[in-house]
This record gives structure tokens, sequence and C-alpha cells, in this order.
């Protein structure tokens, strides 16, 4: 049968956690925690079970949960978002951006891709017969060409797709850059993709800026979060997406037909644990606690870093090391010497020669310890 998707692989992520499974190695490949999301989340979800929340929800959410979402993205954006028709809960991120995609991509539409880039989003667009249009960040700390950019924008761009806090690169993007990107959309009909499902993980002193809280970005942009990176239940798959009404009113109608709700009793508990605040806020200094110990662990061994931004993955230059391409490279890590990592080019356009690999550290301080110890050891 011809493929909709001939170029798809299995995940990068699924691999290197199959690969570490069969070789029992420690694993900071795939991003997920590897310690439990809090047990009184837990019980507001089993709570609203036995209240009997168990059918269907409204389409894009229940009321309670969407007044929680609009009055945090208030809070810290300064943009209010209208409740009744400017939210739809999903799930997770990964669906938020499906739906955004199929949503406004039509075939033989252009989108451009900062690389390297999370995996779902060029899938996401060829199935809609859309263009990738990708522009590659440049040098070792992932800066953004705007020429580039600007020279790859025509008339058939309908989308641009940005990630701050970035997977993998740990960077947050600065004012300057969302100030840049305000003007160059400025004028223009290109939708705004916003993957910011790392917000609340920054660190030192970096702000995450959503493209919410610029009024020439907020006006175009579909903003996705995710609430499996921030409550530490990346398997419970919900997250949100907001936007204009103009732009929630065409994604709502394709989450009609994809899933038309999303999982009920959930969204009770997270109406519930949003009221309080700290349950999120208090996320970058938890993982910067987490990056830091890391890093402090590995800072004897010859591999290169720049402490991350934001995100829960560190990067780790290897270029001291060995001459390998990062492919080889983390297998190798894998199969002589125990550890999983992500090599970063997988993110990137063919031909990228990145001499780094991508670390989670969404991990427990023994799980970190182990993976260091080895770190040392091949250093
Ligand atoms: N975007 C980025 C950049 C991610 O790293 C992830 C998590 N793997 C997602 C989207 C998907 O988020 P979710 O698990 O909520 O679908
Ligand atoms: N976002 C996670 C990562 O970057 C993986 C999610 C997935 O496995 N699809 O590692």
């Amino acid at each position: 049968l011809p493929s909709k998707l001939p170029q798809s692989k299995t995940s990068i992520f699924t691999v290197m956690s199959q690969m570490a499974q069969k070789h029992n190695a420690v694993n900071l490949s795939q991003g997920y925690p590897n310690f439990e999301t809090d047990e009184h989340l837990k019980d507001l979800v089993t709570k609203a079970m036995k209240n009997g929340y168990n059918q269907y929800a409204p389409l894009a959410g229940i009321p309670e949960l969407r007044e929680q979402i609009v009055k945090k993205v208030e809070t810290l954006h300064a943009h209010a978002y209208d409740m009744k028709t400017e939210v739809t809960v999903t799930n997770g991120a990964t669906q938020a951006l499906f739906l955004a995609i199929t949503a406004f991509v039509h075939r033989g539409d252009e989108v451009i891709v900062l690389k390297p880039a999370y995996d779902s989003y060029e899938p996401a667009i060829e199935l809609n017969g859309g263009k990738i249009v990708p522009v590659q960040m440049k040098g070792k700390d992932f800066q953004i060409d705007w020429k580039e950019v600007e020279e790859k924008i025509s008339s058939r761009t309908r989308m641009i797709i940005i990630n701050t806090p970035h997977n993998p690169s740990g960077r947050v993007f600065s004012r300057e850059e969302m100030e840049h990107l305000e003007k160059l959309l400025k004028g223009t009909g290109i939708i705004l993709l916003s993957d910011e499902v790392y917000e609340h993980i920054v660190f030192d002193d970096h702000k995450h800026l959503s493209a919410s809280s610029f009024a020439g970005l907020a006006e175009r942009a579909i903003v996705c979060a995710s609430f499996g990176k921030t409550f530490h239940n990346t398997g419970w798959k919900m997250g949100y997406c907001v936007a204009p009404e103009i732009l929630m009113k065409e994604i709502q109608k394709v989450q009609e037909v994809n899933v038309f709700c999303v999982n009920h009793p959930m969204q009770k508990a997270f109406a519930e644990y949003l009221q309080t605040p700290s349950h999120y806020l208090d996320l970058g200094k938890f993982y910067q606690a987490k990056r830091d110990k890391f890093l402090s662990l590995v800072k004897d061994t010859r591999f290169r870093m720049e402490p991350a931004e934001g995100t829960y993955f560190q990067l780790l230059d290897y270029s001291e090391l060995t001459d390998e391409k990062d492919v080889d490279f983390s297998q190798r890590l894998i199969t002589e010497f125990g550890l999983a990592s992500i090599p970063v080019s997988v993110f990137s356009l063919p031909g990228e020669d990145h001499r780094q690999l991508r670390f989670c550290f969404a991990k427990t301080d023994e799980t970190l310890e182990k993976a260091a110890e080895i770190l040392m050891k091949v250093s």
C-alpha cells in the first residue's frame, strides 16, 4: 500500500528506550520523569471517578478547568483568553499540535519549522499535504538566522512552528527573538504554532516568554501546553491549547471528529489541582536542582556543557572524546557502557553534524548519580 508517511520510522524515543531496556542501561533518553506524580493529584482523579464523572465531557473541556487555564495564562502572560471560546483541553500537547496543523494546513501550504524540531510536527504537516520548510538553528548554541526565516516566507506560508523552552537544545527564546518574530509576522496571515510544553521549567535568570504575551503574536498564535510535563504524569496525556476565537473555532471542528473530548475525571482533578499555583510555579526550582546536580556530577569529565536554560534536557558535547557521529556514539554508550541518551542530529536536517547528546535529568538523584558514574568512566 502507498504509505502516507513514507519517511516515518519508529520514533527515536521508542528506539532508545527499547535499547535501554534490552541492555539494562540507565535511561536518560526519552523525556519522562522516573518518579511519581503527586499522590494528592491521583486521589483527585479517583475522587472524580467515584463521584461519577465517567461519561463524556464537553468538547472544549469542562468549564472549571478552562477557567483555571485562562486564569493561569492571564496571571503569567497578561493575556486574557475567553474561557468560552478560546481554550480547548486536549489529549496532551501532541494532540493540540496535531489539531492545529490539521485545522489550518491545506494541501500545498508551506510550514516553516525551526530545526532541530520535536518529531511530531513534520509528519502532521505531511499527513495534511503541507510542505515542510525547514530553517536550521545554527551552531552549538542554536542561534536563529532571522534573515533566513524571512527569506523562506512566501505567499504559500501558512504557519510557522516554534518551541520555547526548546527541546532538545534547552534554550529559552529571548525577548529580542520574540519581538523579532512579532515584527516579521506583522501584516502577514501566517499562523504561529507555539509549542510551550516546558513553560514552567526555566532556570537561573531566564524567563519563559509566551507568544500569548506579545500582542502581535497572540493575535495569530495557537499556544500548546502539557500537563504531563508540568505534573510528572506524561502517561496521562493531558494538555491544552489557547488561541483567538477565530482560530479556536476551526480547531474545535477538528477536535469534534477526532476524539470529541478528553478524559473527564482527569479534567475534574486538574481543575482542582490548578487552584494551587505553587503546584506549577515551583517546578523551575525543582528541576534547576536536578540540572545543577547533574552538572556538578559530570563537571570533571571531558564532556563540555552549557547549562540548559530550560526544559528537563541537558546537552553534553563529546567532541573532545571521539570523532564518532552522535548516532553511533549514543548507541555505543548504551551497548558498551549502559547509558541511554538521545543523539541531537535526529531532530535536525540530514547532514547536520552535532557532537552533542541529549540527557533527560527528570530522574531520581540515584539515577543521575548512576548516569554520572558512567559518564566519568567514558571520559
Ligand atoms: N512538544 C515537545 C517539544 C515535547 O518535548 C513534547 C513531549 N515529548 C510534546 C510536545 C508532547 O507533549 P505531550 O506529552 O503532552 O503530548
Ligand atoms: N517529548 C519526549 C522527548 O522529547 C518524548 C515523547 C515521546 O516519546 N513521544 O523525549
